[in-house]
Order: C-alpha cells, then structure tokens, then sequence
C-alpha cells in the first residue's frame, strides 16, 4: 500500500500541536496535523471558531482566546485532517488512523505527538452511577453541543477545572448547589513552601480567586477539606455524603460532577516503548524527553500537556520548541538560528511554568480518592474492583500487565486509558513499593478502537 509521504505529522490539534504545525509551516516544512476532533481547538479551545457570541460569553475570555491560535493555524499551509482517530504510530512515523471508517496512513520524516491530557480516575463508592460524570466531561457537552443540567449539580474534588467549570455553569444558568473541595490545610501548608512561584504566577492565582468569590457572592456553598467522598444511590445518582469540618454531610442531587485534575495521555509514547519515569509532584508517568521534547526515538517528540502538566500557553511554547528541533533536524533551519529563536520562548516557558509546584502542591488529591477501598470498581471496562486486584497481588500479581492476565484488568475498550494509574497506584500500594516500581500498561496498537474489517480493508 502507497502512504502520503509528508516532512512533519502532528497528532492533536490543541495548543501545542496548533502553534506547532503554524510555525513548522512557515519554516517551508510540509505539514499534516490530525486530530480526532473536527474543528482544531484541542480541549480548551474546543469548538471555538463556531462558537456563537452567547457560548464564547458563558465560557470566558480565556476561551475565546483560542481564535487567535486557531486562526493563524488555518491561516497557515499546514493541513489538517480533522475526524481522524490516530490508531498507531510505529517508531518508524508511520501514523495509522480511522477516518469515516477508512483506515488511511501516513509516512512521516518527524513527528510530534500532542495528544494532550487526560482527567485523573476518581474511584470512590458510587462512581459508575448514572448521572455521575467528571467535569471535564460535562465541559465538553457545554462546549461543543450547549447541553447543560437541567437540574442543580454539585461539584466534587480540587483542582482548577473544577471550579472553572463552576463558575461557567454559574454564568450559564445552570444551578450549582454545592462545591465540595478535598482541599484542606495540610495542602495549603505544604503549597506555602512554593510561594515564591505563587508570587511569580499571581496571575493564574488571581483568575481563580475571582472565580471563587464570584460563585460566592453568587451564593453556592463551598465545602472545605472534604473527605469520605461516596455518590449515594441503587440505579442512578441520588445524593454525596461526606465528611466537612468535622460534621457528615449529605447534598441531594442526580448530577455529581468529580474531578481531581489532569494527567499526562501517555498512550502513544508507552505504545513506542519510550522511556518515562514516575513524576511524584503530579503523581503520573511522564516522557523522559529532551529540551526539545525529543524521545529516546529518532524523529518523535512530545510537546503539550503530554509532556507533563502546564496548561495552555506552556503547551503552545512547547510546540512551538518541538517545531523548532523538528525543522532543523529536516535541514530547514540551521542549528544556531533554532537556537536563537529558541531563547525567547524558553524564558516565557519557564516563567508560565514557575507557578506549577505551588499549584500541583495545593491540588494533590488524596491517597483515599486515587486508591480506593475493596468494593469500589478499578476498571469500568471489564469490571474489576479494587479488591480483586488486591487479591492477584496476593497471588503474585507484581504489576498492571500481569494484572491483565489475571482478571483481565485494562483489556477493554478504553485500552486502560480511564484505570491505568488507579491500577498501578493500588499495586504499589499493596505491594508496598513505588509506583515506578510497578510501572504502567504495555500500551499496544490499536489505541482507538478499530474493526477487524476496517484493518482488513488498508491492508
Ligand atoms: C476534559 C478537559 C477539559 C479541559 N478544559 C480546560 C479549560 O477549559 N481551560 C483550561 O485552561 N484548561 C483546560 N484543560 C487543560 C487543557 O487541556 C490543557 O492545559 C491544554 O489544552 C493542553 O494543550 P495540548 O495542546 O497539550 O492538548 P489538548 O488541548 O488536550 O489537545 C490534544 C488533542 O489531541 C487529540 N487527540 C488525542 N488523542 C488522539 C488520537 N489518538 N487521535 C487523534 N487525536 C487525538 C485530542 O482530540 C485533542 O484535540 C482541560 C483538560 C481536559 C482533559
């Protein structure tokens, strides 16, 4: 079979792979950006060059910020491949994907992976209720479709998206019945000891912090230091009891939105058996990468929240590095002049960055959120609870891929994606050693679901 043949093939098409494809492009390099998506956008600007006047308002000025991105990319010769579910990318950049059910590739002379983050598993006793959801997931309801609640929600957990999706629903009629926040003073103690970084990111503190005060004058009822999280109800969501100041709490509602942050989506750079290490400040595997975002693979990068946790304008930065590293390795741009344009946009990464440890501090979720007690489920997929992986450790499970053997753990649909921290960090937990120890899934091809017919067809 003939693939296209291109210089540069980007997979994502959020900030990072946006700024990316725009800069590679006006470098003279050929490039494709795929994305499962249709529009370009990524996960906070999703959706957002059709974004009408009255969306763009409920979501904010930090959203409506990504036109500026979204506009230059299409502005640029990059092409995009919009619909496209990448399914495979070999160490040989050959990229594989799914596009209305037509299995098509490409060979590419370098590639950048920006497949962005995923949300933290939140495990506790009434997850997989209906009428649970995370909130990112109600986020993208709100921005790609307008859905919102037709009733009040309460929201669950720490983080920045939690509270930003608050105050979203807030703007958007939606009513918000309570926040209940695990955050407590052993976290704002230790977050103390990164103020310095506070300081130099008082502006991501002071978007926040108005939020908050606008929910409250809003009148929603925040919950400090919350724990005993457990969503009450048979066959669908009824109610969150917990544990606040001391005093049981029991908030009625058919919609719990959780959410305890983000995580690095790791699925392709597992799949190309590149090197990671265990990063104890965001508590996840992260890509050993160099300062270009290049692997230990000749001609792949990671640029983006795939790399580690830094928001939007660090992922764009570190797009626009990897492009950078990518253009002179294709001859396009001669060492110093990558060099040079290099600098600027180091200095602006490191200061976007500064503010992180203070951040990753405050909103470490608790050890009770992310290893859960034996009933509660692990792996939706296949249905396999906390217990009866503390069950094949006792048998002599020592990590997830034997886990997949002995229950089947991680072999279903979601390919591991939604468990596969939980599942190591229960391990590690009951075999008392690290989590590097324990290590991750052998993440193997097909990443996106695909059928036998349609693999059938490209061969
Ligand atoms: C659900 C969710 C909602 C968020 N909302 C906000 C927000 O409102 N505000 C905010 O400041 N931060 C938000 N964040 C954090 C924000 O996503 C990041 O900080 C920032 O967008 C990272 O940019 P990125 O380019 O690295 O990745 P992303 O913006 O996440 O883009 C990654 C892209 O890769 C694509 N992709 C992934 N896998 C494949 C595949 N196999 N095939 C094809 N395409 C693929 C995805 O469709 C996505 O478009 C959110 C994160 C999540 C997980």
């Amino acid at each position: 079979m003939n693939s296209e043949q291109v210089d540069l093939a980007i997979v994502g098409g959020g900030p990072a792979g946006m700024a990316a494809a725009t800069l590679a492009a006006s470098l003279g390099v050929s490039v494709v950006l795929l994305d499962e998506q249709t529009a370009p956008g990524g996960q906070i600007y999703r959706n957002v060059a059709a974004a009408p006047p009255g969306r763009l308002d409920v979501l904010g000025p930090d959203y409506a910020a990504g036109r500026a991105l979204v506009d230059a990319f299409q502005r640029s010769t990059a092409r995009h491949i919009g619909a496209a579910a990448v399914w495979h990318v070999s160490a040989e950049r050959m990229v594989h994907y799914l596009q209305d059910g037509q299995v098509k590739s490409l060979q590419a002379r370098q590639v950048i992976l920006c497949t962005g983050a995923l949300e933290r598993p939140f495990p506790i006793p009434g997850w997989t209720l209906p009428g649970v959801l995370s909130a990112g997931a109600a986020q993208i309801l709100l921005k790609t479709a307008d859905a919102r609640p037709s009733e009040p929600v309460v929201l669950a957990g720490c983080g920045p998206l939690l509270y930003l999706l608050g105050w979203q629903y807030m703007r958007a009629g939606v009513p918000v019945r309570a926040i209940v926040d695990t955050t407590d003073a052993a976290d704002r103690r230790r977050a103390l000891a990164h103020v310095g970084g506070a300081i130099a990111g008082w502006r991501y503190l002071e978007k926040g912090l108005t939020m908050m005060r606008a929910l409250r004058r809003a009148g929603v009822p925040f919950y400090r230091g919350a724990s005993g999280l457990e969503v009450e109800g048979d066959d669908a969501a009824h109610a969150l009891r917990f544990v606040s100041a001391g005093r049981a709490q029991r908030i009625e509602s058919r919609v719990v939105l959780l959410h305890q942050g983000i995580v690095p989506n790791t699925q392709f750079t597992w799949s190309l058996r590149a090197a990671h290490r265990w990063d104890d400040a965001q508590l996840c595997f992260v890509p050993i990468t160099d300062d270009w975002g290049a692997l230990d693979l000749p001609g792949l990068y990671v640029a983006g929240d795939g790399r580690g946790i830094g928001g939007a304008l660090a992922a764009a930065l570190q797009g626009q590095l990897s492009a950078l590293g990518a253009a002179c390795a294709l001859g396009r741009l001669p060492v110093a002049e990558r060099d040079r344009r290099a600098l600027p946009l180091r200095a602006e990464l490191a200061a976007h960055l500064r503010v992180r440890p203070f951040l990753d501090a405050l909103y470490r979720p608790k050890a009770q959120n992310r290893v859960p007690a034996d009933d509660v489920l692990v792996c939706r997929c296949e249905e396999v609870t906390a217990g009866t992986l503390r069950e094949h450790v006792k048998l002599g499970c020592t990590g997830p891929n034997q886990a997949k053997s002995f229950g089947r753990c991680g072999m279903g649909p979601c390919q591991g994606r939604l468990c596969g921290l939980t599942v190591t960090e229960v391990i590690a937990d009951a075999r008392q050693v690290s989590p590097e120890e324990v290590g991750y899934y052998r993440i193997r091809p097909p990443i996106k679901p695909i059928t036998l017919g349609e693999l059938a067809r490209e061969a």
